[in-house]
């Protein structure tokens, strides 16, 4: 029987792959403009760094994970987001004794046993960046900036961004149970889900979809009205930060997180290209992480982007496949070793270039190097080999020139970047 991927797991083929490269590249350029480093952490992490990280009450926590039990007998889980990794980093090395700040960005796969549905897998990419050991709402504004920075580099338009303060452990408390009040009434409209919700954590009541809970909590109390004098400052800086940058912005009262650990400021992007409206990304601040995990009471905010969402979006005409730059056809006789040495020659040159490994005709070779898209194929004649030359023929308009061996590498790199659309 031939063995398949699992359920919800995801093969990236060569095919789409110059799209990921192109958004990981991208990403790279910017985060390193704003002076942030990437940190590679574990996939593997155990169970209670997010237990305590991410919370008890969470559906992430409560039926999302992958959780086992290794050869040890230790609870392992894989990880299902990268900011408590990254944190647990920051703490362990002791990243703060060098500089209490840390700008950190990763990309990688998270696990989640969700429902597979169309476009959502159970390992899927983020691209994760966050700032620790800055309370300054400039931090905030800054994170923002960099993430809609990054969006419009890849080419999304349309972009808005939508923020709101959740509040502190000092005032959320008091939201919270006015929330429970207001639905303590129409507790028996909610979902199974939220009726639980209501009792644990009655903000994740904002993220239900059932329709009966959206209209249960669509007159609910604003969570900017109960926030205390501290985080009201924070949140005005924070706006007027975002002026600063040239940023607009919504004020979304209905905007919580679904992790248990934001604090203050929280916010979204989402983009309206091609007419429907798509949450891009969401991120927030997270100052009470840290001592849930650790000792230190550090602060942090950040954001994480899911990147097959981020692909799904992006501007279809742009040029992402890789094709062959040149593709070295033999004609027979002792031209195939001569093919092979160019070959290598234009590889170490960084020019991508194919040939025939079956000793092919001339007129097969021809047919594949149609199929590859090899812009180029330089056919070898004995006759032409003799003088030191080979015919190059452009697969675009069909044109040919005979050209001299000695300087294939440079008339191809000229050729290529004539095109405007290469570099080497
Ligand atoms: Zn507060
Ligand atoms: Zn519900």
């Amino acid at each position: 029987m031939e063995i398949k991927a699992i359920r919800g797991f995801n093969d990236v083929l060569p095919a789409e792959i110059g799209k990921w490269q192109f958004v990981e590249k991208t990403a790279r350029e910017v985060f390193e403009g704003f002076g942030f480093s990437e940190i590679r952490i574990p996939i593997l992490e155990r169970t209670e760094l997010f237990s305590r990280g991410i919370g008890e009450a969470t559906d992430i926590v409560e039926k999302e994970m992958y959780t086992f039990t290794d050869r040890s007998g230790t609870s392992l889980t894989l990880r299902p987001e990268a900011t408590a990794s990254m944190a647990r980093a920051y703490l362990e090395h002791k990243m703060y004794s060098f500089d209490p700040v840390a700008k950190l960005y990763c990309f990688g796969p998270m696990f989640r046993h969700e429902r597979p549905q169309k476009g959502r897998y159970r390992q899927f990419y983020q691209i994760d960046a966050e700032i620790f050991g800055v309370a300054n709402p400039i931090a905030d504004a800054e994170v923002i900036l960099m993430l809609i920075h990054f969006l419009k580099r890849v080419g999304l338009e349309n972009l808005e961004l939508e923020i709101n303060s959740l509040g502190c452990r000092e005032c959320r408390p008091r939201y919270r149970e006015e929330l429970k009040r207001f639905l303590a009434d129409r507790a028996f409209h909610l979902c199974q889900d939220c009726q639980r919700r209501l009792q644990s954590n009655p903000l994740r009541i904002f993220d239900c979809k059932v329709e009966a809970c959206k209209e249960a909590i669509s007159e609910a109390p604003k969570v900017t009205d109960f926030i205390c004098p501290e985080c009201q400052v924070h949140f005005d800086r924070v706006k007027e930060y975002l002026g600063m940058a040239g940023l607009s912005y919504l004020l979304n009262p209905r905007m919580v997180r679904g992790l248990d650990y934001y604090t203050r400021t929280a916010f979204e992007v989402v983009s309206y290209q091609l007419g429907s409206q798509n949450a891009v990304t969401g991120g927030g601040r997270y100052d009470n992480l840290f001592q849930e995990i650790g000792e230190l009471d550090i602060p942090g905010i950040g954001f994480a982007i899911g990147i097959e969402r981020l692909i799904s979006l992006l501007p279809g005409e742009k040029e992402f496949v890789k094709y062959p730059h040149v593709f070295v056809a033999a004609s027979g006789g002792g031209t195939q070793k001569r093919a092979y040495e160019l070959a290598n020659q234009l590889h170490l040159d960084g020019i991508r270039a194919e040939a025939d490994y079956e000793g092919k005709s001339l007129k097969s070779q021809m047919r594949r190097a149609d199929k590859l898209k090899a812009r180029y194929v330089l056919i070898l004649g004995e006759e032409e080999l003799n003088r030191g030359r080979a015919v190059l023929r452009n697969m675009g308009d069909k044109s040919q020139e005979e050209i001299p061996l000695q300087d294939i590498v440079d008339i191809l790199k000229d050729k290529v970047k004539q095109r405007g659309k290469e570099t080497f």
